[in-house]
């Protein structure tokens, strides 16, 4: 069994949709073994989104750079920089702001592959290229060009940790071992055998 932690950001508190995200998550099998409504700490955020993870700012930056290239913009005149290292620095100030905008829901999300699979129901990080049928793709259409423009996060809703290496580190940042519960649903075995 993997463990995945899995944020519904405020922007899809405040739009209403956390029963939605929920109930597909649910309905595709990942078992919810934490939740809470919460909201974040400046601490949490930093810890959340840390200063060094130079891999995760690149990726950032790099999706960033592909996003403008695709949309033919040029990101030194955007953003004053072509680095992907200094545009994910940048990103990663809009992103602690952006977490702390309100209340986020917090889940533990426990499933084989959980991971991959809350990152494919997630769909891609840029809601505009996500495909329908995600929840990205289904519920937002914002894109780096929108949110670069506005100086701020891109609101796609969802955090999803990427890998299991990621989730071993933020889920408990964000829950207690107490507050991570063992039980077992009753369409695991039809499910897993
Ligand atoms: P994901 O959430 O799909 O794992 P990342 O870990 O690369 O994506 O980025 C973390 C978050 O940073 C994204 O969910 C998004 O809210 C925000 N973000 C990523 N790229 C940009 C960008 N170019 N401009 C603004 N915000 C961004
Ligand atoms: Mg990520």
């Amino acid at each position: 069994m993997e463990q995945t932690l899995v944020l519904v950001k405020f922007d899809g508190v405040a739009r209403g949709l956390v029963g939605e995200i929920t109930s597909r998550f649910e309905k595709t099998g990942l078992k919810i073994v934490a939740a809470k409504l919460t909201r974040v700490s400046q601490e949490l955020a930093v810890k959340h989104y840390p200063a060094d993870r130079e891999e995760f700012l690149k990726g950032m930056g790099n999706k960033t750079l592909e996003n403008y290239a695709q949309m033919g913009a040029d990101p030194v005149e955007k953003l004053g920089t072509d680095s992907p290292l200094e545009i994910g620095k940048m990103i990663r100030e809009w992103l602690i702001g952006y977490i702390q905008e309100g209340p986020v829901m917090a889940y533990v999300l426990e499933a084989p592959h959980s991971v991959e699979l809350v990152r494919k129901l997630c769909g891609h990080t840029l809601p505009l290229i996500a495909p329908p049928g995600t929840i990205r793709g289904d519920f937002a259409f914002d894109s780096s060009f929108l949110a670069n423009t506005a100086k701020r996060a891109i609101r796609n809703m969802m955090h999803a940790s990427g890998t299991v290496e990621e989730a071993k580190y933020e889920i408990p940042l964000w829950f207690k071992k107490e507050e991570i519960l063992k039980y077992r649903r009753t369409d695991e075995e039809v499910m897993v055998g």
